[in-house]
């Protein structure tokens, strides 16, 4: 957050003046502690100096404009000592310290004073705080000398003492100042409260049990080596916090027992006493602090973890796992309470089209608009989450989340109907949602049948329901018990449908197409067959859909076209007259990328010349892109191959659209056929169609042709190939090679 610079005038207001006598007043204090506890050099130099830590801390945490309290305690807490211009100049020397290590750590990017990053640390004890405590110990023992109150010989011990001394304050005191104030709205849990407690108590009682009253005023005394588990103690436990404190009060305590112990008794301590106890109250700090920060490091880097792991990137929802946990407590709470919990699972119709043709930049963009949608058509309490892909979920809690759950419902479709502009163009994408209730109010041992006993079941259920109304293409259904063993058998049959390619139980029967005036065969369309080891042989019809859905369309269609390619080429190699061959292409198989390729092998591995293969796409198909139908078609013409547009009259093209296909071929869909003579409409549809295509020279095939009636009227009007069971229904090879040596049905 960037705080703007104050206004000058503000900066001399009566607020400021008295913040900064405050300042100077405790600066002034720390300062005549330091002077009184640990005088050196006639008294004027202090071998230990919490001011510094005093100073630094305040000029961070409140600004550097502050700078003048440095001065002004400084000046006022040496002037009785030293001549004037000498307190001037410590003032001096202090102020430049602390503006230093400010400067210092503002410069070497952002500097945070809750301390809470390793390199904040780092920077902090490594760099801020040793080189100002070194600007001000250069300064104020040139001063000294300037005045002559400093032998020559004497001023490198000086100038260390004076160093060390105000590093020192800065290590320990200005860390606790910083992390306290930054810390000071959060209230640290009465646990961690009273162990702080505890840890400072055993601490002084343990230093002060073990303190040897004589070797601690001569020597140094070992027995501070006791703070260090201390500190670590806290660092592991108590947060930045409690390590800060824990340093304050270590150091105060190592400080009270040396050097005011023998203030108290009026005995000098050595300068190796002084000396070994500044590196060891520095060092004690240092580590603490580095410890404590990199484990809340850590901690930050896994609550970021943590929340990666439950948000969804893309659309910025909660994901499964986070589902889960939700979806759990909501049937916690509705078993305790009675009330009911409803799931939402939707998923966009036709979405992996989009993806694959528009692409996935494209598809993301969809999938945030519509993440959008829904958690505009909910309330804030309802949980929204996306599983992956185009699947979404909302969970509705409450007393009546059964009925309200139609209505949102609802909502959510109407709003993914608005059309979606992506790359200039409309679009409009439907839904798909399923809804299955958990109610608390049922007992646990009616759960059974349509009632789920469990989060998965409740989740498998909406999935369920889901599955069926993209189905029956009815926007949203609930589940109910029938869904379930339909879609066992479903899954049964998807599991089965894996297998089958490899155990070679698909195969081909071939249905004859026959020219309208000459009664003789023309060619054949390859239709797929299963030959089911157990249920025996299935029609297409049964299971093209599953195979779409579960993404073998693409292996499957390969083997019908490399099979029929084969057959076609084998009856040629046996004598049998030359005619075309139609393969089926279902929308995955023509949108793939590398259709060509399989077309060019399937023809190469057969040597079946192109021009008897022909491939019949549907119109939808050809509709749903254009620009890259148009592409795809015009190079399998090039290559020879014959195009025809299957089930024709089913979809909602304009017949002008047709026009710019590269078609050879139009193929009237059954039903108009067989509603010939019932329907006036179908008539004028059929007879339409045969006139249109005519004027654009394509060819017209009827198919679905069962009666003489039918037959007579295709052929009245024109109809140039006709195919059905009046002639021959879809037949094995081997029979279909039967009819094509007689030649004419
Ligand atoms: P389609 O391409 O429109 O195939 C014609 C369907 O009409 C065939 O059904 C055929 O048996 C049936 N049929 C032919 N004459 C008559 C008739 O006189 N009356 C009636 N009621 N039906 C007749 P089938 O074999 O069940 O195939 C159904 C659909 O499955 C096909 O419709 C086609 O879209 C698809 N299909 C079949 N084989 C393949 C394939 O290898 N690949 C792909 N992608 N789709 C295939
Ligand atoms: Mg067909
Ligand atoms: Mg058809």
């Amino acid at each position: 957050m960037d705080i703007a610079a104050p206004h000058p005038v503000k900066q001399l207001s009566g607020n400021y003046l008295l913040s900064v006598a405050v300042f100077s007043v405790l600066y002034y204090l720390f300062a005549k502690f330091g002077l009184w506890i640990a005088p050196f050099v006639h008294g004027s130099v202090s071998a230990i100096w919490p001011a510094s830590g005093l100073a630094i801390a305040v000029l961070v945490l409140f600004g550097k404009r502050y700078w003048p309290g440095i001065l002004l305690g400084a000046f006022g807490a040496s002037f009785d000592m030293v001549p004037d211009p000498i307190a001037m100049i410590f003032g001096v020397g202090d102020s430049l310290a602390a503006l230093s290590a400010l400067w210092l750590l503002n410069h070497t990017g952002a500097f945070r004073p809750r301390l809470d990053r390793v390199s904040a640390v780092v920077k902090f004890t490594i760099l801020a705080a040793p080189l100002s405590a070194l600007i001000s110990a250069l300064i104020g023992t040139a001063g000294l000398m300037y005045g002559d109150l400093l032998p020559v010989n004497k001023w490198f011990s000086a100038l260390t003492v004076w160093w060390f001394g105000d590093m020192m304050g800065s290590l320990v005191v200005a860390p606790a100042l910083m992390v306290c104030y930054a810390n000071r709205m959060r209230r640290p849990s009465r646990a961690s409260l009273i162990e702080m407690l505890v840890l400072l108590t055993v601490m002084v009682l343990v230093i002060g049990a073990t303190h040897n009253p004589w070797l601690g005023t001569v020597s140094f005394d070992p027995q501070f080596m006791l703070l260090f588990p201390f500190v670590v103690w806290a660092a592991l436990r108590l947060g930045l916090v409690g390590t800060a404190i824990t340093v304050l009060a270590g150091s105060a305590l190592a400080v009270a027992l040396v050097l005011g112990e023998a203030k108290l008794n009026g005995v000098l301590v050595p300068y190796v006493v002084v000396a070994n106890l500044q590196i060891l109250l520095a060092i004690m700090s240092v580590p603490g602090l580095l410890i404590a920060a990199a484990l809340t490091e850590h901690k930050y880097a896994e609550n970021k973890f943590e929340k990666l792991a439950r948000f969804d990137g893309l659309t910025g929802l909660s994901n499964r796992a986070a589902l889960l946990d939700e979806l759990e407590a909501a049937v916690a709470y509705a078993e305790r309470r009675g009330t009911e919990v409803a799931l939402l699972f939707m998923d966009l119709d036709r979405f992996k089209n989009i993806n694959d043709t528009l692409g996935h930049a494209m598809g993301d963009k969809l999938l945030q608009e519509f993440a959008l949608r829904i958690r505009n058509n909910v309330r804030q309490e309802d949980f929204v989450a996306r599983l992956g892909g185009d699947e979404f979920t909302v969970l509705l809690n409450g007393g009546s989340a059964t009925q309200s759950a139609a209505a949102v419902a609802q909502k959510i479709l109407d709003s993914m109907r608005l059309p979606v502009m992506l790359q200039g163009h409309e679009y409009v994408v439907s839904g798909s949602i399923g809804i299955a209730v958990f109610n608390g109010a049922v007992s646990s041992k009616m759960k059974t049948g349509d009632h789920p006993s469990s989060t998965q079941e409740l989740m498998r259920q909406a999935d369920t329901a889901m599955y069926r109304a993209k189905r029956q293409g009815s926007g949203f259904m609930y589940f109910n018990i029938n869904m379930d063993s339909n879609s066992k058998l479903q899954l049964r049959l998807e599991n089965s449908l894996r297998r089958a390619l490899e155990s070679q139980e698909f195969e081909l029967y071939y249905q004859a197409k026959v020219g309208a005036a000459s009664g003789r065969i023309v060619g054949c369309e390859a239709l797929i067959r299963w030959r089911h080891p157990t249920h025996g042989l299935i029609k297409p019809d049964k299971f093209i859909e599953v195979i779409e859905s579960i993404g073998l369309m693409i292996p499957v269609g390969a083997w019908v076209l490399r099979e029929a390619c084969r057959q076609m080429q084998h009856w040629q190699q046996q004598g049998l007259p030359l005619q075309r061959v139609a393969v089926n292409l279902s929308m995955r198989q023509f949108l793939q990328a590398d259709l060509l390729a399989v077309v060019d092998e399937a023809l190469a591995d057969s040597q079946l010349d192109a021009s008897y293969l022909e491939l019949e796409i549907t119109e939808s198909v050809a509709m749903s892109n254009a620009r890259q139908t148009i592409e795809t078609m015009n190079a399998l013409k090039q290559r020879g191959v014959h195009i025809s547009i299957d089930d024709f009259g089913t979809g909602y093209s304009s017949l002008s659209y047709l026009t710019r296909f590269p078609i050879d071929a139009v193929k009237i869909d059954r039903s108009f056929i067989h509603d010939l003579s019932s329907s006036s409409d179908a008539a004028a549809i059929v007879t339409a169609t045969i006139r249109l295509a005519h004027a654009m020279n394509l060819s017209v095939v009827a198919e679905g042709v069962e009666t003489e009636q039918q037959r007579d009227f295709l052929l009245k009007y024109g109809c140039d190939v006709l195919q059905g069971y009046l002639y021959s229904r879809p037949i094995p090879p081997d029979e279909y090679a039967v009819l094509m040596r007689v030649g004419s049905l």
